[in-house]
């Protein structure tokens, strides 16, 4: 960098060049005109200290205040000791370069933040419109069920139950969604601490496998355990998230998965610190399309299927939320006509932790 370079020149080095500048030329003269050898050296001693000195005060002055202003605009607090400290000593050693350096890097950040923020107001005006058409699809079935019972169909023995029936089921959705959404946000607020403690995994996989065997029988379907990887496994994490987990996804293999099929949940030993479970069915399978959003709150891969079998589509998202909530990861690996397998990786229990809340 040259000494010139007037990119990077601070008030002092600008204020002492333009003192050189003068004070070489006004010696000149004065060398011109009085040809004694110290009358020029006094007139550019003189010369340079004074011009030095106006030059770095009004620098200073008129546009160090203006840029002290900005810094103070893009800190955007009162300025605080070390503030000061920085606007009085700091800052006008900066060179013209360096403040414009400062200012690019702030408009940079807000211009990021502002990119959030449009992302957020994007996330947030899908969420709800989304929303406004799971609300739609059960209420409107509610009020035309009421309707037509008001409207007579109350004193028709042939229809009465049954509309009230199809409208309960109705309610039943909504109570579901009302549920998720209470649940999914509570996990997205943080306001649900991570409570671990050790147990073996198999046996929760069990207790939800037969909260579920009403369901299985009705649908035909087995509920396995991988063979070979029977082996209990202890893991530290909070039970009744996991066991949330477990039914979310046991139980969108049974709405989704064939009949007369099976469902395997598979618990591998990873590393000595992680084990891996994998719940795999037989069902119909997720296209490759659909699987990088599946787990989106109310994303789904087979739209009318997924409303006939009466999802809420937030369980994948409850899930996702329950196992990066224990720092773990979720992952799905599925083939249309083939099945689909969901898998999340749990701590493994290492003795020395007890019960912990996170
Ligand atoms: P939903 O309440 O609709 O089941 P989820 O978040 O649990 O919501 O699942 C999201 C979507 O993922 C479902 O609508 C369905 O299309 C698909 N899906 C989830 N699990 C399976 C599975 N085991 N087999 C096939 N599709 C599945």
């Amino acid at each position: 960098m040259s000494v010139l370079d007037t990119k990077n020149l601070s008030p002092r080095l600008l204020s002492f060049i333009t003192a050189l500048l003068v004070a070489t030329a006004n010696a000149l003269i004065t060398l011109f005109f009085h040809p004694v050898w110290y009358m020029p050296l006094i007139v550019a001693a003189f010369t340079f200290i004074t011009t030095y000195w106006i030059y770095y005060y009004t620098l200073q002055r008129f546009i160090y205040r203006k840029i002290k202003l900005i810094y103070k605009f893009i800190y955007q607090t009162k300025a605080t000791r070390k503030e000061e400290f920085f606007y009085n000593n700091i800052l006008p050693q900066k060179s013209i370069q360096e403040v414009s350096e400062d200012v690019e890097k702030w408009a940079l950040q807000r211009k990021n933040e502002i990119d959030i923020l449009r992302d957020n107001e994007q996330f947030r005006k899908e969420f709800l419109m989304n929303l406004a058409h799971e609300l739609r699809t059960p209420i409107f079935s509610i009020q035309g069920y009421v309707d037509t019972l008001l409207g007579g169909a109350l004193d028709d023995p042939a229809v009465n139950s049954k509309f009230l029936s199809n409208a309960s089921k109705s309610i039943d959705r909504l109570v579901r969604l009302v549920d998720d959404l209470g649940q999914i946000s509570k996990l997205e607020s943080g306001k649900i601490p991570i409570i671990q403690e050790s147990f073996i995994i198999q046996e929760l996989v069990k207790d939800v496998y037969e909260e579920f065997l009403l369901m299985a029988r009705e649908r035909n379907i087995q509920l396995l355990f991988k063979k070979g990887t029977e082996r209990p496994l202890q893991v530290y994490a909070d039970k009744q998230k996991i066991k949330q987990v477990l039914v979310n996804l046991i139980e969108n293999a049974l709405k989704y998965g064939n009949e007369g099929g099976s469902i395997t949940t598979g618990c591998y030993e990873m590393d000595d610190r992680h084990i891996y479970l994998e719940i795999s069915d037989d069902g119909p399978g997720i296209g490759e399309e659909h699987l990088a959003r599946i787990f989106e709150r109310f994303y789904r891969a087979d739209r009318s299927r997924s409303r006939t079998i009466g999802g809420t589509g937030l369980g994948l998202a409850i899930v996702k939320h329950i196992v990066e909530a224990h720092n773990q990861t979720v992952n799905v690996r599925s083939k249309p006509g083939v099945g689909s397998s969901f898998g999340f990786t749990l701590e493994l229990w290492s003795g020395d932790k007890g019960t912990k809340e996170s």
